[in-house]
């Protein structure tokens, strides 16, 4: 077969079937030339999953009639000119083909009028043939009319799903492009409903809000931040909104919608511990970056970017999210309602208030005030009440600085009319500002520690314990493999173990304050190997040191069922002010919920 060019109507469905794989990237390509076309309002209907009809109206500049083919020709734009324009686009689309593409795989026509002028003009294109602009009636503004999507290409037409699938990713689409575009209205009609209905606004937060749900402004943080470079504006959900799918993430650069894995990562790591795995927080970013620096042109559909510095972006990410969810009360309100068994297991269902920070702060004197984080040493001789036997609150010894022998200024910081009530050696009720703290003793404590255990580590490795006698245990091949490959990481931790059989491994020392918590080395070990073997090979182990602190914290943290002194009580509740997000344990299960005082009132049948 020799060389032959292609017939352009060829070519055209060819880059079709990049551009447009189905009915919603149809309606993404229209929609983003009526934003281009400085659109006020834009309406979309869609009839038979879009297959057979799709139209955008919208109000904006309009198409002269002598431009009118010019629209449908391929590689035909008012976009760019130039190289250097690509390098800096600023308008949605700019290839120049979407809707060539989507003439070549349709019936469609094309109806605008220039605004300020008289006339409209409609033009028509049936089988790849561009017919001839006719004069017509319409108000300013263009209208795109699609029929019989992929009539002629029936591998894509099969490739479809239902209409309420097609539907659902179109609505989808149009409130992703509608959150990045408050000033202009949206409506969306699948045939005579009504599924999508927006004001122009100028308040993003608003039109966020009402695409997510009204009923979630509550729990919606304001994201601000400005630094690298960057500027990053949006809302993140709290824990309790987090969602089975991603699908409440939307994360927007220079105004695109866009799919990151650095970002994604970024959105991670912020939550982690504050969402239990499996569950995906709302988040919707809009992050401003110089154009220069960011390549759009790597996707057809221009969903992917490409960073220069993709570090730094995440980087941003993970700190303009940390900051917010650390300046909030993240603790959930439980609403006492009828129906027995209670929120206990279903707590992500309860209504969650977001007070500002310090709003539901429990009535204790600030700690530390003034001086920093003050060590642990300084904080338990302020208390009046003799060291507690157990030392169960001191597990991690300091770190070498060299300032251990500092004297830091001491301060009483608790107050003695803190009622604590301890329940079934599990839960403690304590007052606060706004009502009743029930705290899970175990889930906090366990956060407790995993927070000093990671700061902890960064000032060097832990303490080690060396044994007298090596304890030896048996293992798998698999745990063997994953004792070499966890070995930098558990040395960092004041594991001392090695290999010195098949299938043994000797246990030469452990953490000093793993043993002063009662933690048996042995199976400790193996459970964290276990957990290696289960990862299999990672290029970096350093994401996985969160996960063993997080093991550690949770063995030698006190168990439900563990009576505490007086004194252990005080001094866990006060500490729990100075704990990065105290309100869940680093499982991401909250370690604190908040009967409030209306609620109580309301179940009483007082009005307050
Ligand atoms: P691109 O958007 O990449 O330029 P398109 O094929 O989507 O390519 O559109 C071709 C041209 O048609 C655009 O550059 C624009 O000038 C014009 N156009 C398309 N849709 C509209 C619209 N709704 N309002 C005004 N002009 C439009
Ligand atoms: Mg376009």
């Amino acid at each position: 077969m020799g060389i032959k060019r292609l017939p352009t109507e060829l070519v055209n469905q060819i880059a079709a079937g990049e551009v447009v794989e189905r009915p919603a990237n149809v309606v993404k390509e229209l929609v983003e030339n009526a934003l281009d076309a400085g659109a006020g309002r834009i309406d979309v209907v869609s009839e038979g999953g879009g297959r057979d009809l799709l139209s955008v109206r919208d109000d904006g500049r309009g198409i002269t009639p002598e431009e009118l083919p010019l629209a449908l020709a391929p590689h035909a734009t008012s976009k760019i000119t130039s190289l250097e324009d690509l390098e800096s686009v600023a308008t949605m689309g700019f290839r120049g083909e979407a809707l060539a593409s989507i003439a070549s795989v349709s019936r469609l026509t094309l109806r605008s009028r220039v605004r300020g002028s008289e006339e409209a003009w409609v033009i028509g294109s049936e089988d790849g043939g561009t017919l001839e602009p006719e004069p017509t009636s319409g108000p300013e503004g263009t209208l795109v009319e699609i029929r019989s999507l992929f009539h002629n290409t029936p591998a894509r037409r099969k490739f479809l799903k239902t209409d309420a699938t097609e539907h659902a990713r179109i609505s989808e689409l149009l409130q992703t492009i509608a959150m990045a575009h408050p000033a202009c209205g949206f409506s969306l009609r699948f045939g005579k409903r009504t599924v999508l209905e927006l004001a122009a606004t100028d308040d993003p937060r608003r039109r966020v809000v009402e695409v997510l749900g009204r009923e979630l402004t509550d729990e919606l943080l304001t994201v601000d931040f400005e630094g690298g470079g960057i500027t990053i504006w949006g809302l993140a959900g709290t824990p309790s909104i987090a969602g089975p799918t991603s699908k409440r993430q939307r994360i927007y650069v220079n105004g695109r919608p866009i799919q990151d894995r650095a970002i994604q990562h970024a959105l991670r790591e912020a939550y982690r511990g504050l969402v239990e795995p499996g569950r995906h927080p709302t988040v919707v970013l809009f992050l401003e970056i110089d154009p220069r620096l960011v390549d759009v042109n790597v996707h057809p559909t221009k969903t992917e970017i490409r960073f220069r510095d993709s570090g730094t972006v995440h980087q941003a990410v993970r700190r303009a999210l940390k900051a917010t969810l650390s300046e909030h009360d993240l603790v959930p309100s439980i609403e006492l309602g009828g129906g027995g068994g209670g929120p206990a297991r279903d707590w992500g269902a309860g209504k969650l208030r977001a007070a500002g920070s310090g709003g539901g702060a429990p009535t204790f004197p600030a700690a530390g005030a003034g001086g920093g984080t003050p060590s642990y040493g300084s904080l338990r001789q302020g208390l009046e009440e003799p060291v507690s036997p157990v030392d169960f609150l001191a597990p991690i010894e300091p770190a070498p600085t060299g300032e251990e022998n500092a004297t830091p200024e001491l301060m009483p910081r608790i107050s003695n009319d803190i009622r604590i009530l301890q329940v079934h050696a599990k839960y403690l009720f304590i007052e606060d500002a706004e009502g009743v703290l029930v705290i899970d003793q175990h889930a906090l404590h366990e956060r407790m520690m995993f927070e000093q255990l990671k700061a902890r580590i960064e000032s060097g490795p832990l303490e080690v314990q060396q044994f007298l006698v090596p304890d030896m245990i048996e293992v798998d091949a698999a745990s063997i493999e994953a004792l070499e490959q966890l070995g930098p990481l558990l040395d960092r931790l004041g594991f001392d173990a090695g290999v010195i059989g098949p299938r043994t491994i000797a246990i030469r020392g452990m953490p000093s304050f793993l043993l002063s918590r009662n933690v048996e080395a042995g199976p400790f070990l193996r459970e964290v190997l276990a957990f290696g073997a289960e990862q299999g090979v990672v290029d970096e182990i350093e994401p996985l040191l969160a996960e063993v602190l997080d093991m550690m914290a949770c063995k030698a943290a006190i168990k439900a069922g563990d009576r505490l002194s007086d004194h252990e009580l005080v001094e866990l509740i006060a500490r729990r002010e100075e704990i990065e997000r105290a309100s869940n344990c680093p499982h991401g299960r909250p370690t604190s919920l908040r009967i409030t005082i209306p609620e109580l009132d309301r179940k009483f049948g007082r009005s307050s």
